[in-house]
């Protein structure tokens, strides 16, 4: 089985009328006529020509040998972002192809090909920007779903007195530990519940946030501090009791190595469709395993990314929750060609279908196209 060619479709999903979210799909062709598909997230504009380029490197080759055709490209790209960034996430699109085309080619679903699964359903946490609380945890509840997160930072505080330093000014600490208790109140005590600081304190107000919020009994407290340092968060990691989150800007193996070996967070959230795929997704888990810290990607893709995550999800044991951010999202089921929405009862329910099990709804992301461009470039 050889590579062909490589194409790629970028869709701006409109919600009422207006451009919303853009959607990066990559579709890998074979000599043979099979293909697969992935989608590549968190790229800027010119990634459809960087995965053009990078495909070069690989059309004659085997589909199947999925992760040697990932590290033939990645060396190449070394001068070029092989090791984090950009050129990692337009490689990560052309891998989960990879998979998907690997999985229909030997008629086996892509988790069968990363080791099996350990479990059926992979369980989904809702990316909430709601502000009635108790009104939203009902409706979480309702659709079936047992985790939800919210956001407590925020950038335009009336409180802050300076906009470049990550420091705290005490209204701005008591109305942001204010907003954490009240979250609380309204969702109560038994959805799991996880909250983000999006990196924007120093060390020091990290830390009294995580601290502060230890009675609230959170899933995790994600980034108190900016990505850049592991130490400065292994230092609110290991002196407080809210169990601290991050790892969605980190890229590949190597990027988490030193966050788990110096256990400077309690879970780790790898970006699957950004961080380097569905192999090298599965080993970080893998890390991980062997420090027990649990595993709970951070997702903010469409349905099918969504779905390729799932695959890696239900192959580790270490699996928490995975980041679901479309919870009002009329479109969302729209880009897959399914009969029925593939988040049931709160989770992604995996099938024995060949490859990630999943086709995109070609006419609907067409409809979205401005007229007359065709979809598959
Ligand atoms: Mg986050």
């Amino acid at each position: 089985m050889k590579i062909a060619e490589v194409k790629t479709a970028q869709v701006q999903v409109k919600i009422d009328g207006r451009p919303r979210y853009r959607y990066n799909y990559v579709r890998v062709y074979t000599e043979e006529g099979v293909y697969g598909t992935g989608e590549a997230s968190h790229v800027d504009s010119g990634w459809r020509d960087s995965t053009r380029d990078m495909a070069q490197l690989i059309i004659g080759r085997d589909p199947r040998d999925v992760d040697a055709c990932f590290e033939h490209i990645r060396r190449r790209y070394i001068f070029r972002g092989g090791f984090a960034g950009t050129g990692i996430s337009v490689l990560t699109g052309i891998e989960v192809a990879l998979w998907d085309l690997a999985g229909k080619a030997q008629g086996v679903p892509v988790y069968r090909l990363l080791g099996g699964k350990f479990r059926d359903r992979v369980r989904l946490y809702v990316d909430s920007a709601h502000t009635d609380y108790s009104e939203r945890a009902a409706e979480i509840r309702e659709r079936g779903f047992t985790a939800v997160k919210f956001d407590l930072d925020d950038g335009q505080s009336p409180h802050k007195l300076d906009p470049w330093n990550w420091s705290v000014t005490p209204d701005e600490f008591k109305s942001i530990v204010d907003l954490a208790f009240e979250i609380r109140e309204g969702v109560g005590s038994s959805l799991d519940l996880a909250m983000d600081l999006h990196g924007r304190y120093d060390a020091t107000a990290g830390l009294k946030f995580a601290q502060a919020l230890e009675p609230l009994n959170l899933m995790w407290l994600e980034e108190p501090v900016p990505p850049e340092n592991i130490d400065a968060l292994g230092k609110i990691t290991h002196a407080t009791q809210t169990p601290i989150c991050a790892g969605e800007n980190l890229y590949l193996r190597h990027g988490f190595r030193d966050l788990l070996q110096k256990q400077a967070v309690d879970i780790i959230m790898p970006d699957i469709s950004k961080c380097g795929g569905l192999s090298e997704c599965r080993k970080i888990a893998n890390m991980a395993e062997i420090y027990f810290i649990p595993f709970a990607p951070h997702n903010n893709s469409s349905a099918l990314s969504t779905i390729a995550d799932a695959h890696v999800c239900a192959s580790v044991p270490n699996f928490l929750a995975l980041e679901f951010h479309r919870f009002h999202d009329p479109t969302w089921d729209d880009v897959l060609a399914t009969d029925e929405s593939v988040i049931q009862e709160g989770h992604v329910v995996l099938t024995e279908e060949p490859g990630l099990g999943v086709e995109l709804n070609e006419d609907f992301l067409t409809s979205e196209l401005p007229d007359g461009e065709s979809l598959w470039q």
